[in-house]
């Protein structure tokens, strides 16, 4: 697209972008169980005014607008308050998980090298199953990432014997996700954490999709292991607010057991022609809307409200389980919380996952093993049946083709 020499009307626009997004997936009708995060329409309302609200003020300066940077220590303790953090524990609002990994890496880095270690090249230890977005943070700031094989018991869980094993002398993180996205499983973080304290190891969870929901899943009675501050190993953490949280996108929460530990996040600089600056995260210009939005919705939801919206999630999650079973699929794991993976005994996920995505569903794969994965929100409950029924058609597709492709090949070898 060339820039237009004269500008057309709002009302053009509008149109043109409603056209525009009438092709994209249409999350609206439950059909995307990744990308989107679904909690009705109220929600939906919410985040928009509370966004626009403070949309063109700035998180940069907390002197000009006391409003955000206050509404960003409400986030912080509210998010602190549900994962134990202790007293002194502090952190900071990002713009999203591998903002808050990132962050969460740098600060691990510097602590480090504050202590006299990791002073040549510093390393990550992580279970295989977690976010790229570690090797991403490491690959920016020349990090080794050691990714290490889960177990092969069926847990799909961190291995944290080989994990202890590949740390050393400049093991600057070791990583336990509560839950990963690619199984939807807990890792054993109270043994990452007890060979943390043990081998005074920093030990970062990644709660970016199960921060804002497990604290709630088990206030519902769901046996959730602990997996955050309460275990004394575990020195930060990142909670995503725009997944489970349902705040507007951009918006996550990085959180460390100490000041003394988060006094190596901020970037300080004043050897330059410009006003001094000191900016908390990676980003400069930090929208007001992400903050004020984010604080809306939790006081809106309150514990009651997440509760409720977790406890759908829960047992449409539990629905799944059950109507996959019956299907011929096997559960990867023990999921607790939203996300789900489940493989087929006698067909090929991904050739299932063709067929469901013909059909008209936005939904994710994981790889190893190959499965079909789901993210679930609370406006599935509405739309699962429905899911199961196409998804029981796609096997009966693929067992068809599979029963067409070998009758051709019998009629070969005849
Ligand atoms: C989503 C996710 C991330 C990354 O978060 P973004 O907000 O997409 O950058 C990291 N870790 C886990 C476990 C996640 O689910």
């Amino acid at each position: 697209m060339k820039m237009l020499e004269q500008g057309r009307p709002w009302e053009d626009i509008q149109k043109d972008m409603q056209a525009r997004g009438a092709s994209d997936a249409k999350w609206r009708d439950g059909r995307t169980a990744v990308y989107v995060f679904n909690a009705g329409e109220e929600i939906a309302a919410i985040q928009k005014e509370a966004y626009a609200a403070f949309m063109s003020e700035n998180g940069l300066g907390p002197l000009a607008f006391p409003s955000l940077a206050q509404m960003e220590k409400d986030v912080v303790s509210m998010g602190l308050g549900l994962l134990h953090g202790p007293d002194g524990s502090t952190g900071a609002m990002t713009s999203g998980g591998t903002d808050s990994i990132t962050m969460a890496i740098k600060t691990a880095r510097d602590y480090a090298r504050s202590n006299g270690r990791a002073r040549e090249r510093a390393n990550v230890v992580l279970p295989f199953s977690a976010h790229l977005a570690f090797d991403k943070a490491a690959h920016l700031m020349d990090v080794e990432i050691r990714r290490i094989p889960v177990k092969t018991d069926g847990t799909y869980e961190a291995d944290v014997p080989a994990m202890i094993a590949a740390c050393d002398s400049d093991t600057i993180m070791i990583v336990g996700s509560a839950p990963n996205f690619p199984h939807g499983i807990i890792d054993p973080i109270e043994a990452l954490s007890e060979a943390a304290v043990e081998k005074d190891l920093w030990l970062h969870v990644d709660a970016c999709v199960g921060g804002y929901f497990a604290p709630f899943a088990r206030m519902n009675g769901v046996p959730v292991p602990a997996f955050d501050f309460e275990l004394p190993g575990v020195h930060s953490m990142s909670a995503d607010l725009h997944k489970y949280g349902y705040a507007a996108k951009g918006a996550s929460t990085v959180l460390f057991r100490s000041e003394a530990l988060f006094a190596h996040m901020p970037f300080d600089m004043n050897q330059w022609s410009g006003a001094p600056m000191k900016t908390p995260t990676l980003a400069g210009t930090r929208p007001g809307g992400a903050i004020s939005a984010a604080w809306a919705i939790m006081n809106h939801l309150g514990v009651d409200g997440y509760k409720r919206l977790q406890g759908d999630v829960c047992a449409t999650r539990e629905r799944v389980e059950e109507g996959v079973k019956r299907l011929g699929f096997e559960v990867l794991g023990n999921p607790m919380l939203g996300l789900i993976a489940f493989r087929h005994r006698k067909h090929h996920a991904f050739a299932i996952y063709g067929e469901i995505y013909r059909r008209g569903w936005f939904t994710s794969v994981t790889k190893e093993p190959p499965s079909l994965h789901l993210m679930l929100s609370p406006k599935h409950a509405d739309f699962i049946d429905e899911y199961l029924e196409d998804l029981e058609a796609s096997v009966k597709a693929v067992a068809a083709a599979e029963d067409e492709e070998k009758l051709k090949v019998d009629a070969r070898y005849s």
